[in-house]
């Protein structure tokens, strides 16, 4: 039996919008139809502007438990990794687990359909098998000195067939970031992810991150020091910019998720793009503002030629794992970015950087792209305000 939905406005992502289009469901929530027909009167309305699901590009679900312990402007990104380690170390898996099925909840309520979930450990195993959102596992790998690269290697390919034997199959590697990984770290997962395996990285994050990776130097150095990491011998990164040298290691990423690019320019952008053509380039701005008070150059970003996602990071960085939250800031921080990208960003952007663009991210007939009302919305010309909420359609 099929469920109709007539909305004062739709974006499809497949075609102009709608204005009081109405869109066919069948009872699994796959898309029979999408049409405009005054006539037709057998249908639920949904007020205000109606979108495909929302893609959380990136995310930690296992540091959910977290939420508050890191005082927001904590002395930059040494200063949070600096807790971050000391926190982590006194982990409660029983508050852990209750965190994430809570926040696995709220994403889940807020319309968000996917999420690219980096994981250090299977404590996430549970909540993602019981989830009604599709979860994209990036089991996180790092160690900055060559002579643990096998190891690490190793524990991170044992990590991801636990993910496999549970049924959560979409699951690759992922490095953690060019200051914590070795040039032989990097090679071992580029050859195993062979091509055509979604990746993701963090990249241009801070001051900290830069200085440390050209100079081993700076606070990040300290940091690393105080845990007894092996700063001697980690290899700087000394050939073009710190994001051109991972981008031309990780040749077998495709798409590769970029996280942060708080420190990214327009000249990296197009050299990255001319190497990788599958390149995502994640905003995280919640987290920025809450670790280092700084933000993307957005007008950089402000372009349908660019692919560009929207992650949450976790909650040791943010007060929430919704994207409509970050969408609210990346407007607020930029108002020149037309609501109609925004979605983009937001949806069939992140279906792409997650292979799961054949069936989410688009209002499309054999699509099943979960849909999503936003309320509080002036539908006649819309721009995301503060006031505006998003809530997923339960079919
Ligand atoms: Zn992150």
């Amino acid at each position: 039996m099929s469920i109709f939905y007539k909305s004062d406005l739709i974006i499809t992502n497949d075609g102009p919008p709608l204005r009081e289009g109405i869109v066919e469901l069948n009872e699994d929530g796959l898309i029979v139809s999408v049409f405009q027909d005054d006539s037709f009167h057998d249908f639920k309305y949904v007020e205000g502007v109606l979108i495909p699901g929302l893609v959380n590009a990136h995310c930690h679900l296992e540091l959910s438990h977290l939420k508050g312990h890191i005082p927001a402007h904590t002395n930059g990104m040494a200063g949070f990794i600096d807790q971050i380690f000391s926190l982590r170390a006194n982990t409660n898996d029983d508050a852990c687990r209750e965190a994430m099925i809570a926040n696995d909840k709220a994403m889940y309520d807020e319309g968000i359909v996917a999420v690219g979930d980096i994981s250090n450990s299977s404590i996430t195993i549970d909540v993602k098998k019981e989830s009604g959102i599709h979860y994209h596992t990036f089991v996180e790998v790092m160690g900055m000195s060559d002579a643990l690269a096998e190891s690490r290697f190793e524990n991170g390919v044992q990590l991801l067939n636990r993910f496999v034997e549970n049924d959560l199959s979409s699951v690759s590697l992922a490095l953690h970031a060019p200051y914590s990984i070795s040039k032989k770290l990097i090679q071992l997962v580029n050859t195993y992810l062979k091509s055509n395996s979604p990746s993701s990285i963090h990249i241009n994050e801070s001051d900290d991150e830069l200085v440390f990776c050209k100079s081993k130097v700076g606070p990040l150095k300290e940091v690393f020091e105080k845990y007894k990491l092996p700063v001697q011998d980690f290899d700087n990164l000394t050939q073009e910019t710190v994001l051109i040298d991972v981008v031309k290691e990780l040749t077998n990423a495709a798409p590769l998720i970029l996280v942060h690019n708080v420190k990214t320019d327009l000249a990296e952008i197009e050299k990255s793009n001319q190497l990788n053509a599958n390149l995502y380039w994640c905003l995280c701005v919640q987290a920025n503002e809450y670790i280092t008070g700084q933000a993307p150059d957005l007008k950089i970003f402000n372009s349908d030629s660019l692919n560009v996602v929207v992650g949450t990071d976790s909650l040791a960085s943010n007060t929430n794992l919704s994207v409509w939250e970050e969408l609210k800031i990346i407007s607020r921080l930029n108002n020149q970015i037309p609501f109609e990208r925004l979605i983009k960003w937001a949806t069939i952007n992140g279906a792409k950087a997650l292979q799961q663009n054949n069936k989410l991210g688009k209002i499309k007939p054999g699509y099943a792209p979960g849909l999503v009302q936003i309320s509080n919305i002036n539908f006649e010309n819309p721009v995301i305000t503060f006031d505006s909420f998003t809530r997923r359609i339960k079919i």
